[in-house]
């Protein structure tokens, strides 16, 4: 094909696709121009994910009527005019582009009144047709309409994801814009529901409380800084306590921009080095403020990654910082010596099974006369020995010596026998006697909604009950041992950390929570029949050698292995 220069409406599309990639970039584009605007209340209302509709509408200063056409033209801004502006950017557009990019996939319908003017102006944008502006009467401020997002560019279309999962996006986007404008109101309205509301109070721990619900916002630690330090950090960060299986609990603004940089991550998650399990994180919301010489926001079209001069300085600032905070607030478990270790440090416990009652004896010598075939699963019978440290049992094979972590291998015992029970539609359910309610996070609740049928078929009975908060009703038989209310949040906070929902393995994936609270703990005393029991439903299962989410449930040291490692064999 002959080298060609593109047509104007071809070149548009193929430049909207980097600053809009999905309904969440168009509402961030969007809120950042409210906000640019000095806008107090910024309302937010979309269908359908975002796909068919994206609504947001400011009290900021307004476009004034000559000015509309230009604003939806590409290259066109009121936020930069010279070379040295977009060296020292103060407002978070400055691009030109973010209008002219969404009208160039989908319908824009742009309504504005400026402060100065009595009358307001419409204006339509059909996939990159600019009509005539219309005047109208409305009130000082913007409002955007987006309709039918990707109309025109279907492969674009297909990519999205579920509608639950563009909302989900959308909601974590408002709410962390929230956090970070606290005297802004923000409301978020998906499919007529009201998801996420800010107060505007100015209040920060208010809206933490909006974001990760009331318990943990009373919880978060405020950043304690320095004066003296050479960038300015605030914000909150989650105590010792208080910890997620992903590193999304943490977010991050430079400049009132939000960005994603995995520096900052880094440096937080470093913070808390030795003082959290591994694969756990921190929640954090961190502000950071520096001359706007010192940082490039004009590395990415969406402007969602930025660049430091001083990298280097940033990051071990944000780490500083957070480390003296904690330590401010946790005593570092080496000099605490009133509690000493122990409190944490399970693998003191001693198993009392070394003794074992007659009756047991009796039962083990039962289990002893089985025969030494290979079950199911492929395990052959296994005999308990003992358990270590409550947290792991021994057990002898006909090749050898088992080790088995209890709560992986009880984990997959239940699975299997959920799965099955639900297969059948035999799950067993227990009504609580007092329905409780609990009040979730915005994306908690989220889940929860697109959840509520499957959480159903394995037992949950749970209803909405105002905007974020559910009314429970019974609990699968497997959690009636946890509290209620623990149960479900850890349940919903697992679910929350897993990335992209696969529908079809919802189920499994919500099953494999619940057995998880279920299953019997580290830590946790057997009886040397408890052990035998679990030996034996282990080797009933499918897949006895992982756990659900793919960790062994035990470790396997054969016979050759042991004479090797005593010298018997060469
Ligand atoms: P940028 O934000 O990079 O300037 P946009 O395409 O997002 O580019 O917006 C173009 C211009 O339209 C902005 O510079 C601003 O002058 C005007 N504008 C857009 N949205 C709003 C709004 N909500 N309130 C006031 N002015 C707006
Ligand atoms: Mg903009």
């Amino acid at each position: 094909m002959p080298i060609k220069v593109l047509s104007e409406e071809l070149a548009l599309a193929i430049a909207a696709g980097e600053v809009v990639e999905r309904p969440a970039s168009v509402v961030k584009e969007l809120l950042e121009n409210s906000l640019d605007a000095g806008a107090r209340r910024i309302e937010i209302l979309t269908e359908g994910g975002g796909r068919e509709l994206i609504e947001v509408s400011d009290d900021g200063c307004g476009i004034p009527t000559a000015e509309m056409p230009l604003a939806v033209a590409r290259f066109a801004t009121s936020k930069l005019s010279t070379m040295q502006d977009l060296f020292a950017i103060e407002s978070l557009g400055f691009r030109g582009e973010a209008l002219a990019s969404i009208g160039a996939v989908a319908h824009i319908e742009l309504i504005s009144r400026s402060v100065d003017e009595i009358n307001g102006t419409r204006l339509i944008v059909d996939g990159g047709q600019v009509g005539e502006p219309h005047s109208i009467g409305t009130p000082q401020g913007t409002l955007v309409r987006v309709r039918d997002l990707f109309f025109n560019m279907p492969a674009r279309r297909k990519f999205l994801k579920k509608d639950t999962t563009e909302r989900r996006r959308i909601i974590s986007l408002v709410s962390r814009y929230a956090l970070a404008y606290p005297d802004v109101l923000f409301k978020l309205t998906q499919e007529g529901r009201v998801g996420f509301q800010s107060s505007g109070s100015g209040k920060t721990r208010e809206t933490l409380a909006a974001v990760f619900g009331i318990e943990t916002a009373r919880q978060m630690i405020a950043l304690s800084t320095t004066a003296d330090a050479p960038v300015k950090v605030e914000g909150y960060i989650s105590p010792l306590s208080v910890h997620r299986g992903s590193r999304r609990g943490m977010t991050f603004f430079i400049n009132g921009r939000y960005v994603q940089d995995a520096s900052l991550s880094a440096a937080v998650t470093q913070a808390y080095h030795g003082l959290l399990m591994v694969g756990r994180y921190p929640l954090a919301v961190i502000f950071l403020d520096l001359p706007p010489g010192d940082v490039d926001v004009n590395v990415h079209p969406a402007k969602a990654e930025i660049r430091f001069r001083n990298p280097d300085i940033v990051f071990s600032v944000v780490q500083r910082v957070v480390r003296a905070t904690l330590l401010g607030q946790t005593p570092p478990p080496a000099i605490d010596l009133q509690r000493g270790w122990g409190q944490a440090d399970r693998s003191r416990v001693i198993s009392p099974d070394w003794a074992l009652s007659t009756t047991e004896i009796e039962k083990v010598e039962t289990i002893r006369g089985a025969q030494p075939t290979l079950t199911g699963g492929g395990l052959p019978l296994l005999r308990a020995i003992g358990q270590v440290g409550a947290s792991y049992l021994v057990a002898e094979g006909p090749d050898g010596l088992y080790l088995i972590d209890q709560h992986a291998a009880h984990e997959r015992v239940l699975f299997e026998a959920l799965m099955e029970a639900s297969t059948q539609g035999e799950i067993e359910s227990q009504a609580l006697l007092e329905p409780i309610t609990i009040e979730f996070t915005p994306t908690q609740a989220a889940i929860l909604e697109e959840n509520l049928e499957v959480m159903k078929r394995l037992g949950f009975e749970i209803e909405p009950f105002g905007q974020r908060t559910y009314r429970v009703r019974s609990l699968p038989d497997l959690l009636t041992n946890v509290a209620p209310e623990q149960a479900l949040r850890s349940v919903v906070e697992d679910f929350e950390e897993d990335e992209t929902p696969l529908m079809a393995e919802t189920e499994a994936r919500l099953a494999a929570r619940v057995c998880k609270r279920a299953a019997v703990k580290a830590g946790q005393v057997l009886s040397l029949v408890e052990q035998q029991q679990l030996l034996r439903d282990l080797e009933a299962c499918q897949s006895p050698r992982t756990c659900p989410h793919g960790r062994p449930t035990m470790i396997h040291l054969s016979v050759e292995a042991l004479e090797k490692q005593f010298g018997r064999r060469g």
